[in-house]
């Protein structure tokens, strides 16, 4: 998995999409970890979102936290994409065991988007992802 500074643009899904994604949660061993108040609200609302989350239509490959310190006790492959102001966060479902397990805490406009995010099965949710710049992941494919 690439590590990437909260907030910062994402190239992950290709150069076009860079624009318009911004990193959250994408962690690694060695580098700072944003740690603050428990966000329990924050938590249920992504496992609520992972449930049935969208994926664009594009491969990425298994994350394994490399945080924990022998084997990863936690995995992911999905990503979550939350609408914000004109752009997309994106983070990786692992966020959830970043939170729980390594005390980390996304930024407070990111806590704010995730909690006014619609259920991503919903076409408001769609809308939402084109309106802020997803057009390009709903037509890109990863080569
Ligand atoms: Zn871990």
């Amino acid at each position: 998995m690439a590590w990437y500074a909260d907030e910062s643009p994402c190239d992950y899904f290709g150069d076009d999409a860079a624009p318009i994604l911004r990193a959250i949660g994408w962690l690694e061993r060695g580098q700072p970890i944003l740690s603050g108040e428990s966000n329990q609200e924050v938590y249920e609302q992504l496992k609520r979102l992972a449930v049935d989350c969208w994926q664009p239509r594009m491969c990425v490959g298994l994350h394994p936290c490399n945080l924990c310190q022998h084997e990863a006790e936690s995995s992911g492959s999905k990503n979550l994409f939350i609408p914000a102001d004109g752009f997309l966060y994106v983070c990786p479902e692992l966020i959830m065991h970043y939170m729980n397990a390594h005390g980390y805490t996304p930024p407070a406009e990111f806590r704010r988007c995730v909690l006014a995010c619609p259920p991503m099965n919903s076409m408001v949710y769609r809308k939402s992802i084109l309106a802020n710049g997803g057009r390009v992941l709903m037509r890109a494919v990863k080569s």
